[in-house]
């Protein structure tokens, strides 16, 4: 049972010392990711506006070779006014030629909304393709500055993460998934000892009664306020002067 402490204690040591070099990152991973949602929703709009743009391009040309059309209509209506040989057909025409003008007439107008559109969908891009590339200027000093980080500990990430991975195969499965789920939970330190009568990780007093118990390395004790586990202080010390931390 001490060695089952005692190595789950070891690889709370060494996972304090990973979480320190990831808190030397800061929140610039974080940063990062903010900054590239940012940026989606905004190209997202550009290609909202971008689509709409095109639709009403295409609506314009349309309009624009049904206009083309009925005017090549009204050219032969009118020639047509000197063939009429009554009142009727004439009256016939003309109505015709009305309502063939009236047609162009409204898709002219529908074309000029479409190119107020157009033009302001064009300028409300250019204003958001800017914002893009600033936003983009600042990933590529964030993402530098982090790499610069995570490269100076490079070597001393990759030796914890080894170390890590054989302390870890050396505890017991059940062991480990609590370790883990306290460590989640908690989003930190899931071991702590005792010090002067208290729980090192939430400075609550342990019941004098419990101490003796930890202290007698049988089992593996959590403690009552924040739900770490505990282990003796004889144990964290031999383990830290084996650990040289
Ligand atoms: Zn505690």
């Amino acid at each position: 049972m001490h060695n089952r402490l005692a190595i789950l204690y070891e690889l709370q040591l060494i996972d304090d010392q990973l979480d320190e070099l990831e808190e030397l990152r800061g929140d610039l991973p974080l940063a990062v990711n903010e900054l590239k949602s940012r940026i989606s929703s905004i190209q997202a709009n550009i290609k909202e506006k971008e689509d709409l743009k095109n639709e009403l391009l295409e609506k314009r040309k349309n309009n624009d070779e049904e206009i083309e059309r009925l005017n090549d209509n009204l050219k032969k209506f009118k020639s047509q006014l000197y063939q009429v040989r009554n009142n009727k057909e004439y009256d016939a025409l003309t109505k015709e030629i009305d309502h063939t003008e009236e047609k162009i007439v409204q898709l002219e107008d529908e074309n000029k909304e479409s190119e107020n559109m157009i033009e302001k969908l064009k300028m409300e891009i250019e204003e958001l393709l800017p914002q893009v590339e600033e936003l983009e200027a600042e990933i590529k000093v964030k993402e530098e500055e982090l790499k610069k980080i995570i490269k100076a500990n490079e070597r001393e990430e990759l030796k914890l993460n080894k170390e890590r991975e054989k302390v870890a195969g050396q505890i017991r499965k059940s062991d480990y998934n609590t370790y883990m789920r306290v460590r989640k939970a908690l989003r930190g330190k899931a071991i702590a000892t005792i010090s002067r009568g208290a729980c090192t990780g939430c400075h609550n007093v342990v019941p004098p009664q419990r101490q003796i118990e930890i202290k007698a390395n049988k089992r593996l004790y959590t403690c009552e306020s924040c739900g770490r586990l505990l282990v003796s202080p004889e144990i964290a010390e031999e383990v830290e002067k084996k650990l040289n931390v």
